[in-house]
C-alpha cells in the first residue's frame, strides 16, 4: 500500500468524489420531489431513495477505480461469503452485478460481441461473455474494472463460476479461492457443513495472505452484524410488497438490489435499505401503490430480462399487472434466518449452503407456491433464461404444477437476461397479451 495511491483513494474518492456524488444526488431528489415532474399514467414515481441508490453504486465503482494500491481488490462470484474479505479490508468488486449494469445499459450486446470475437462461445452464460467483453476492452459503463488481487467463487450457484473464474485467474495471474458446496436436496447436513466450515476457513488463510495481515475476529463479527442487518431489511422490503396495492414491485427491486449483493457488511448499506423501508411503509399507510390502479399481481422466477425491464414494467404496468415478487430478489433475503452474528463462521457456511440454485427444483416449486400464497398472486411468469440453465432447469414442469396446484395462470418466457440477440421481442410481447387476457378473463 503506497501513501501516494492511499493520498489519491481519500482526495479522488472521498473527498472530490463523494462531493460531486452528493450533489448530484440532492439535485436528483429535488427533481423526484416535485409533484409535477412525474407524468407516468400507470406507473407511481420513484423512491425519493432512488437518489441515494445512484449514489451509492457510482461511489462504489469510485472507490474501486482508486482502490488498487491503496486497498487490495476482489472479484468474487455473487454467492460467495464476503464478510470476511470486507472485514479484511478487500474492496469487494462483483462480475455479475456489473453485468447486470451493462445489461441495463444497453451494452452488453458489445461487450458479448468482443467475447465472442476472442473465442468465447456464445453458448456461455451472458453475464460471462459480457464481463469477458468488458474486461478485453476495458470497456463498460463505469470504464475501466479494478484490477483484482484475489478471485473467490463459490459453486453454490453453477459450475459456469467455477471455469469463469478459471479463466479470470489465468488472464490476470492471480490466486483464485474456490469454495465448493455439496447439493442440497434436503437440509444441509453435519458434514456438508464441516466440509465448507473448513474451505471458508482455508478462504480466509488465502486472503490473509493476500492482503499481508490478519483478521481480526471483531471486524468479521461487525461485518457479520452489518450484513444480516441488511438482509433482514431487504427481506422486509420484499415482504411489504405482500400489501395491497404493492408500494414497490420486483422491477423496482431488481434496481435496487445492486448494495444488498454487493455492499453488504457496510453501515450505509443498511441506512440506506432503512431509508427505503420507511418510504415503503409510508406509501402503505397512504395507500399508494407502486402500480396505479393495481388489479393483477404476478410472481417472476430466474433473473430479470436486464435490457427489458422498464418496458417490462410499463407493459405490464398499462394493464394493471404489479409483478408482486420474484425468486432473484428473494434469494438475497430468504437466508436472514441462518445468518448468526455470534458465530460468524458455520453462519456463513450454512447460509452458503442453502441458495435456491444449490438446492433442488422441488425446493424451487415449493418455494413459487409459497409465493403465490403469501402474495396473494393471480399468475406466475417464469423466465426460462437462455443462459441460466441451472435456474431455468425444470420449468416446463413447474409450469404445468404451479398451475394445478395453486390455481393461478403460469407463463414460460423465453429469453436471456443480458443477450438482447436471444429475445424477441414481437413472440414475447404476443405470449404476454395472451397471459394476460387469460388472467382478465379469470378475474
Ligand atoms: S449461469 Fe446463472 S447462476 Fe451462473 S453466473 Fe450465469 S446467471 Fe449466474
Amino acid at each position: 500500500m503506497s501513501v501516494l495511491d492511499s493520498l489519491r483513494y481519500h482526495v479522488g474518492a472521498n473527498i472530490i468524489g463523494s462531493g460531486v456524488l452528493r450533489w448530484q444526488r440532492i439535485l436528483l431528489e429535488r427533481k423526484l420531489a416535485n409533484p409535477n415532474w412525474w407524468k407516468h399514467q400507470h406507473i407511481a414515481p420513484p423512491l425519493l431513495s432512488s437518489g441515494r441508490l445512484k449514489e451509492l453504486i457510482s461511489h462504489h465503482y469510485l472507490k474501486g477505480k482508486f482502490a488498487p494500491g491503496h486497498k487490495k481488490v476482489a472479484w468474487i462470484s455473487s454467492g460467495a461469503p464476503m464478510e470476511f474479505l470486507v472485514a479484511l479490508g478487500y474492496f469487494p468488486h462483483y462480475p455479475e452485478n456489473h453485468g447486470a449494469m451493462c445489461g441495463i445499459r444497453r451494452i452488453s450486446e458489445e461487450l458479448s460481441d468482443v467475447a465472442e470475437g476472442a473465442g468465447w462461445s456464445r453458448d456461455i452464460c451472458s453475464y460471462a461473455r459480457t464481463d469477458f467483453g468488458a474486461m478485453l476492452s476495458n470497456k463498460g459503463p463505469a470504464g475501466s474494472l479494478p484490477r483484482p488481487d484475489l478471485l473467490l467463487c463459490c459453486t453454490n450457484i453453477c459450475q459456469t463460476v467455477l471455469y469463469w473464474y478459471k479463466a479470470l485467474a489465468h488472464h490476470f495471474d492471480v490466486p483464485l479461492i474456490v469454495i465448493d458446496t455439496p447439493f442440497l436436496y434436503g437440509e444441509a447436513r453435519q458434514r456438508d457443513l464441516d466440509y465448507t466450515k473448513a474451505q471458508i476457513e482455508e478462504a480466509i488463510a488465502t486472503a490473509e495472505r493476500v492482503a499481508g495481515r490478519s483478521l481480526d475476529p471483531r471486524d468479521f463479527d461487525a461485518t457479520t452484524r452489518l450484513s444480516k442487518q441488511a438482509t433482514d431489511l431487504w427481506k422486509a422490503i420484499i415482504e411489504s410488497a405482500r400489501h395491497r396495492p404493492a408500494p414497490i414491485t420486483a422491477f423496482d427491486q431488481f434496481i435496487c438490489m445492486a448494495p444488498i449483493v454487493e455492499m453488504r457488511g457496510e453501515a450505509f448499506t443498511v441506512d440506506f435499505y432503512g431509508t427505503v423501508l420507511d418510504e415503503l411503509n409510508e406509501r402503505k399507510k397512504k395507500g399508494i401503490g407502486a402500480v396505479k390502479n393495481e388489479r393483477h399481481r404476478l410472481v417472476w422466477d430466474n433473473l430479470p430480462i436486464w435490457f427489458r425491464i422498464k418496458w417490462l414494467a410499463e407493459l405490464l404496468a398499462e394493464r394493471g399487472v404489479a409483478m408482486v415478487a420474484s425468486t432473484y430478489t428473494n434469494a438475497w433475503g430468504e437466508l436472514a434466518d441462518l445468518v448468526d452474528v455470534s458465530n460468524p463462521l458455520e453462519s456463513a457456511a450454512r447460509v452458503h449452503l442453502h441458495p435456491i440454485l444449490n438446492r433442488g427444483t422441488g425446493h424451487k416449486l415449493a418455494l413459487i407456491t409459497d409465493m403465490v400464497s403469501r402474495f396473494e398472486a393471480d399468475g406466475v411468469i417464469l423466465h426460462s433464461d437462455r443462459s441460466c440453465k441451472p435456474y431455468s432447469i425444470g420449468q416446463v414442469d413447474q409450469t404445468d404444477r404451479i398451475n394445478k396446484s395453486t390455481g393461478a395462470a403460469a407463463l414460460l418466457l423465453e429469453a436471456d437476461h443480458n443477450d438482447p440477440r436471444a429475445f424477441s421481442e414481437g413472440p414475447v410481447r404476443t405470449r404476454l397479451e395472451a397471459f394476460l387476457e387469460l388472467l382478465e378473463d379469470a378475474a
